[in-house]
């Protein structure tokens, strides 16, 4: 295929994920030949600092050499072996031990699959399937957030509580149910302090409940701070409140920590960071930087032992995927996490993460944005052309200059919305956050020329 350009092959054969499609054939890929550090070089040898780490997730950064050797070795070793029925192989039991070891609550079990869609699929089959055990059936819905990204699979896109996941693919299925995003900016009321918007989601999620009829309630799902949603930090007092809501009618907790895990909000877990105690913990993303499609699900006794039962009195767990602990991801995240361990890119995600933050706080004076947020290595910033209606004319269309136009000045961002993200790699150095953070700063003054405020 000499006679075409890379360009116009990937229009040809390659149907992208998260795209219009009718605009990818207009405006072609962006092709990404290689990556070093906290950068990325695309096929025209323009070099980018990849302000997203990949989707959220290569912590340690691009080409990390103890990650590559590890995988080659555990190649020659062992390249595949599965956990179906009683086998197993070393990785996937150290990890397990290394995984529960890390918890700040007490974790009994670990259950490896490949995605954090895959992941929260099996949690819903999970919660199901206890429920049985139980003996109660009847309590088997879930809660999650408006806003809430948990994923694309049946189940998964049902939890998620975005639009775009649920439009045209008939979803979400029935008996998932969403509850108010604590999005304090967008949804708080005039007056409301952060604390009584905080006890109306938790009374929000209350009535639901009671609505509903508590005994058909089984569990909570939510991610520290929200990702895909828009970086949304819960406000103060959130998750206490909400706690203290699920406490009150024995249903579960969910931690989707697949963004937040492994030090992104400068604490090992985000449930850490808001003093979550979740009998569920859902991890992918930076537990391997992303070099290999890996996922865990880390649950309490309460959770595991009915489920236990269970499969002993029907003779199995019916459930498990022909990549689950693959050995090459349980060795990547082992080496992945003494990284992160030994270098301190939790403490980094924290001090760093505050200086970048305290820099895009001076950015408040555009008359373009309308909040700054996040909470150690990850934040955002809400663009709006109305700032005190907090509304914008073309919803999407000024994060999407503002995205485009950082991308031409050698930043990969995300756009969601009007929303612009970053989510650097937990390796990022202060001299390097300072440069990311001139190429956000120009980019608005471009951004704000361009539309003549
Ligand atoms: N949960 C959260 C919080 C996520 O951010 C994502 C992906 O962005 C997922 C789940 C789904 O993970 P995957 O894309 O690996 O299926």
């Amino acid at each position: 295929n000499f006679d075409k350009t890379p360009e116009e092959r990937d229009i040809a054969h390659h149907f992208h994920a998260y795209t219009d499609a009718r605009r990818h054939e207009e405006v072609g890929p962006m092709i990404i030949e290689s990556g070093q550090g906290i950068y990325v070089k695309d096929n025209n040898g323009k070099r980018f600092i990849e302000g997203m780490a990949g989707l959220w997730s290569v912590a340690v950064g691009f080409q990390e050499q103890r990650l590559i050797d590890v995988v080659v070795k555990q190649m020659r070793q062992l390249p595949y072996y599965h956990n179906f029925g009683h086998k197993t192989h070393g990785p996937a039991i150290e990890l397990a031990e290394q995984l529960i070891k890390l918890a700040h609550v007490p974790m009994s079990k670990v259950f490896y699959t490949n995605s954090g869609s895959e992941a929260n699929d099996t949690v819903l089959k999970m919660v199901w399937y206890r429920s049985n055990a139980l003996g109660k059936p009847e309590k088997k819905k879930v809660i999650a957030r408006n806003r809430a990204y948990h994923g694309v699979t049946i189940a998964a896109a049902s939890l998620t509580g975005l639009p775009n996941n649920h439009r045209s693919f008939d979803l979400p299925l029935n008996g998932v149910l969403h509850t108010l995003a604590p999005h304090y900016w967008k949804e708080g009321q005039n007056g409301e302090t952060e604390e009584q918007f905080a006890t109306r989601c938790a009374d929000e999620l209350d009535a639901l409940i009671q609505r509903e009829g508590p005994d058909t309630v089984a569990a909570f799902w939510a991610e520290p701070v929200m990702g895909a949603g828009g970086v949304v930090v819960p406000p103060a007092t959130y998750f206490e409140k909400i706690q203290a809501v699920l406490a009150k009618y024995d249903v579960l907790f969910v931690a989707d920590e697949v963004i937040c895990g492994f030090g992104r909000t400068g604490e090992m877990f985000g449930s850490i960071t808001y003093d979550i105690r979740p009998d569920v913990m859902v991890m992918s993303k930076q537990i391997t930087s992303s070099y290999v499609p890996f996922s865990a699900i880390m649950m309490n006794d309460r959770f595991y032992q009915p489920i236990a039962d269970e499969s002993h009195r029907i003779s199995t767990f019916g459930h498990g995927f022909t990549g689950g602990g693959h050995p090459l991801g349980a060795i990547v995240a082992l080496e992945n996490l003494a990284i992160i361990k030994e270098r301190d890119l939790v403490a980094n995600a924290k001090e760093t993460g505050t200086h970048f933050l305290n820099r895009l706080h001076t950015l408040s004076e555009s008359p373009l944005v309308g909040e700054v947020r996040g909470v150690g290595l990850i934040a955002a910033l809400e663009l709006v052309d109305d700032k005190a209606a907090k509304s914008v004319k073309v919803a999407g269309k000024l994060g999407r200059l503002m995205n485009e136009t950082m991308q031409r000045n050698g930043l990969i961002s995300r756009g969601m919305g009007d929303a612009v993200a970053f989510c650097p790699p937990l390796i990022i150095t202060r001299a390097q956050a300072d440069d990311m953070f001139e190429i956000v700063a120009r980019s608005l003054r471009e951004v704000e020329a361009e539309v003549g405020v």
